[in-house]
């Protein structure tokens, strides 16, 4: 089982989207998918094609040991991947949390009871760094930063690394940064070319090859309840995400070959 964090403390920067879009677009590869939704704003869970307003339980129940794993988990119908759904109900676990034992730990000891059941495990992030983003921190094995080329985008980062390296000094040590995502890419843009550059340079094989380009069918699919590689699959932004799950599996095969050797 791979655990993936998809992070970045700024609200709008296509955390969700492509949260959903891999996961749908792994479950279409065959990877057996669960998707955690750790927002209180309920997009990954909606865009899942799951009505955040007449959930059973949720992930909140979860975290704080009022609900099991299985009790929360529900199936994506257009996805055909897992999801532990959210709504605002999470908002509270914020404050909640803080009174637990191991209130940072609490999804990696709810995710390690069903480690054989999933290939790959996605965990959407609040726009944030707080206690939620934190768990998602400590559950994951990787980071994956999406992050649109433009030019304060390099500002941010900085926060954000830094907090991933505080995590791994002293809450989890499998954590690293998998790789930066270049979304809502621009090809027409001297300045997004100039950034997406930059973050080639500094960052170097950190930076996924797929880049994901601007494309309203990702943007509408949402409202339809629809991943958008299912609800438009040849649509460019689809494309992109269906690249982008390969690009996956095939740094996950590294990996596995490297520890195997
Ligand atoms: P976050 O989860 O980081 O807040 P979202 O994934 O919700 O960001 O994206 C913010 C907005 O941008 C949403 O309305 C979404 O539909 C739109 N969006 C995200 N990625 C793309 C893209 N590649 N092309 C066009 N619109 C996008
Ligand atoms: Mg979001």
């Amino acid at each position: 089982m791979h655990i993936f964090v998809i992070a970045n403390q700024k609200g709008g920067v296509g955390k969700t989207t492509t949260a959903v879009n891999l996961a749908a677009a792994l479950a279409q590869a065959g990877q057996r998918t669960l998707l955690v939704d750790l927002d209180p704003q309920g997009n990954a869970t909606m865009g899942s094609g799951i009505d955040k307003r007449t959930l059973g339980a949720s992930v909140y129940q979860m975290l704080l040991g009022l609900a099991t794993l299985a009790e929360v988990r529900v199936t994506s119908p257009s996805g055909n991947y897992a999801v532990l759904p959210a709504n605002r109900e999470l908002a509270g676990a914020e404050v909640e949390l803080v009174d637990l034992e191991r209130r940072e730990q609490r999804l990696r000891l709810a995710l390690a009871r069903h480690a054989a059941e999933y290939d790959f495990v996605l965990i959407d992030c609040p726009p944030s760094l707080s206690m939620l983003t934190l768990n998602g921190l400590c559950a994951a094995h990787g980071v994956i930063i999406p992050m649109q080329c433009e030019y304060y985008a390099l500002e941010g980062l900085s926060d954000l690394v830094n907090t991933i390296k505080q995590v791994h000094r002293n809450l989890n040590r499998d954590l690293r940064i998998i790789g930066l995502l270049r979304v809502m890419f621009d090809p027409r843009s001297t300045l997004a070319n100039q950034v997406s550059r930059q973050l080639e340079e500094h960052f170097g094989d950190k930076v996924f090859k797929t880049l994901v380009p601007r494309n309203v069918r990702l943007a509408e699919a949402p409202s339809y309840g629809m991943p958008g590689v299912l609800f438009d699959k040849n649509a460019k932004g689809a494309q992109a995400y269906l690249a982008f799950a390969r690009e996956m599996i095939e740094r996950v095969g590294t990996w596995s070959k490297e520890q195997a050797a």
